[in-house]
């Protein structure tokens, strides 16, 4: 039994998130969690959305709303389609608690005291004709590195690089149009050249990570330089230091106290838990956590945040970096097993834009379909380890062809036949040789499946789970138990029936971290009871520290299946079942693309 923290990519609550969002790392984050769980392994869930910088302040301004008027709006719909997702967070919280706010100014401190955070004086853009300080997103200009015309002052939302004021091209005012004058401005960074050691030593003993995420990380280290973390901006955590704590004009950049995120919502967890130090055994480095292993989920354009900035900062803080130093008040911290990163999805063969309206919200897409069918797609053809495209051709052709016509036939049929001519689990006579063989196929899967999810080989371990369905579809289609009716060969149809039914309950264990809806109903089918899969809940929490009350995603998940075979037991009554899957009809194809095309 290990201590495992999943941590999960921070979804950005500028507005909801689409499909390709949660393809990247949130279903596949949910499938490692629940399969760990099931193994007997000691996971912590945690994540959160990512509520300050200048893009939800835009939108805020864009909306006539505050930026924390806009964050409450986006946090809750995020969180309302997580869970419909069935996303099994232990906690999913927000970087506007004032918990995460004090433990990003602990880190930003420590780091400080270290000598890992350098002052410099940099270029700010002020307002010529009232000589105010204008804050990055009010400075537009042309991207130097892609030549987008509608690039902001920190970032470019074309080729999403992030960005200084005075290198845009022609920068100007978004206020009132006037050319920026730029003027000397102070702000800290942090010394990353300083960790490029340490960093290259830990990468050097990473095990089992995705090749192009360790080459890309690397290659990093050969060119680090100083990064600003703070930033000309009023919506954000304020600066934890003397005559900069009182600025309205500056606050921590975004990006920093995003990642801090990982570690202040575990804290979060755990003084919700009754045990405000329970957080240290999945980060302690030195005592309690110290064996535990930390998996980050997100897409491979955050790798640079996970694979080098963040244990920068948890080195720094730590005092493990050229400067040394001394941990901070919560010891020396764990640096990540693993980055897990995936690639990108597409839709219909384009990038996802909702300004262009190339989109699906999820959402709408658990309104109109099930969480189970996404999540079957997700893993089956999702973007684990190429650039992979969303077409709904192919959803409605996975959905039909695999969930419904193979595991849901699967689970109906013999659930039918069994309930039809037994009303019960039947009890299985002397098993013949092929009977032994899919047993055997089934018992197997739980090592082939488990060491796949495991290793992040999603995609090859739903194949392996549908692999025993297939073979299972096969021996009833040869031993057909229906024409089993005489009273001679009623027993025989008995055993092939007991045969496939308990084939169909390691199945369903084997899908459940993908399918965690239908396996709870599948497993009620076959007569049981109470919970199988645990679901995440919606709570209302008030803030620890005093701030205003907000909605987390939590849930209890020690209670559920295990990752192993449970003999099912004769004599169970069956009723006969309704269609788990829900076959669609090829006109929601042009339905979808006509709403595409808008
Ligand atoms: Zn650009």
């Amino acid at each position: 039994m290990s201590h495992v923290l999943a941590a999960v990519a921070w979804p950005y609550a500028n507005g909801p998130r689409h499909i390709g969002h949660v393809s990247g790392f949130g279903v596949p984050s949910d499938v490692f969690s629940r399969y760990m769980r099931m193994a007997g392994h000691d996971v912590l869930m945690v994540s959160g959305t990512d509520e300050h910088g200048t893009p939800v302040q835009v939108q805020a301004d864009a909306d006539g709303v505050t930026a924390r008027e806009l964050a409450d709006r986006y946090n809750r719909v995020i969180v309302e389609d997580l869970h419909g997702l069935g996303l099994s967070y232990d906690l999913f919280t927000r970087t506007t608690t004032r918990n995460h706010y004090a433990v990003v100014q602990e880190l930003f401190t420590a780091l400080e005291r270290n000598g890992y955070i350098v002052k410099r004086v940099t270029l700010g853009a002020r307002s010529p004709s009232t000589g105010r300080t204008l804050p990055d997103r009010y400075i537009e200009g042309t991207c130097p590195i892609c030549g987008y015309e509608s690039a902001r002052g920190d970032q470019c939302d074309n080729c999403g690089n992030q960005l200084d004021p005075e290198q845009l091209i022609n920068p100007r005012s978004k206020i009132n149009g006037e050319t920026p004058e730029f003027v000397e401005t102070e702000h800290f960074f942090l010394d990353l050249p300083a960790f490029a050691e340490a960093i290259g030593n830990w990468l050097d003993q990473r095990e089992n990570w995705r090749p192009n995420v360790l080459k890309f990380s690397r290659n990093l280290l050969d060119d680090l330089q100083p990064r600003a973390i703070t930033r000309d901006l009023e919506w954000g955590v304020p600066i934890p230091i003397d005559g900069w704590r009182e600025r309205n004009d500056k606050r921590i950049y975004v990006w920093f106290d995003a990642v801090i995120g990982y570690l202040s919502a575990s804290i979060e967890w755990a003084r919700r838990s009754g045990d405000p130090e329970a957080w240290r055994r999945w980060w302690s480095a030195d005592a309690q956590g110290k064996d535990a292993l930390g998996y980050y989920f997100m897409g491979k354009d955050n790798i640079v945040f996970h694979s080098v900035i963040w244990p920068a900062v948890l080195l720094g803080y730590s005092g493990e970096g050229d400067k040394g130093g001394e941990p901070g008040e919560l010891g020396r911290l764990n640096l990540p097993t693993e980055v897990v990163s995936s690639e990108y999805l597409t839709m219909e063969g384009k990038k996802f834009s909702s300004s262009r309206r190339v989109v699906i919200y999820v959402r709408d897409f658990l309104e109109r379909y099930d969480a189970d069918a996404l999540r079957y797609f997700i893993a089956a053809a999702g973007p684990e380890s190429n650039d992979t495209d969303f077409t709904w051709a192919e959803f409605v052709r996975r959905n039909n062809d695999e969930l419904v016509a193979g595991w849901g036939n699967l689970v109906n049929r013999s659930i039918s036949m069994a309930a039809k001519n037994f009303g019960a689990i039947p009890s299985p006579g002397e098993l013949t040789a092929e009977d032994e063989a899919l047993l055997a196929v089934a018992r197997a899967g739980f090592t082939t499946v488990g060491e796949l999810i495991g290793k992040h080989r999603q995609k090859a371990a739903i194949g392996e789970a549908m692999r025993v369905v297939a073979e299972a579809n096969k021996y009833l289609s040869d031993q057909a138990p229906w024409k089993l009716k005489s009273d001679e060969d009623k027993p025989r149809q008995g055993t092939v029936l007991a045969v496939a039914l308990q084939v169909v309950s390691d199945a369903n264990t084997l899908l459940t971290p993908f399918l965690p809806h239908s396996a709870q109903k599948v497993f009620e089918l076959l007569g049981g009871t109470g919970v199988h899969a645990p679901m995440p809940r919606i709570e209302q929490v008030d803030d620890l520290d005093g701030g205003p009350s907000y909605p987390v995603l939590t849930g209890d998940y020690t209670t559920g299946a295990r990752w192993k075979s449970v003999p099912l037991v004769a004599g169970t009554p069956l009723a006969a079942p309704k269609p788990v899957f829900r076959k669609l009809d090829s006109s929601v194809i042009e339905e979808e693309l006509a709403r595409l095309a808008g």
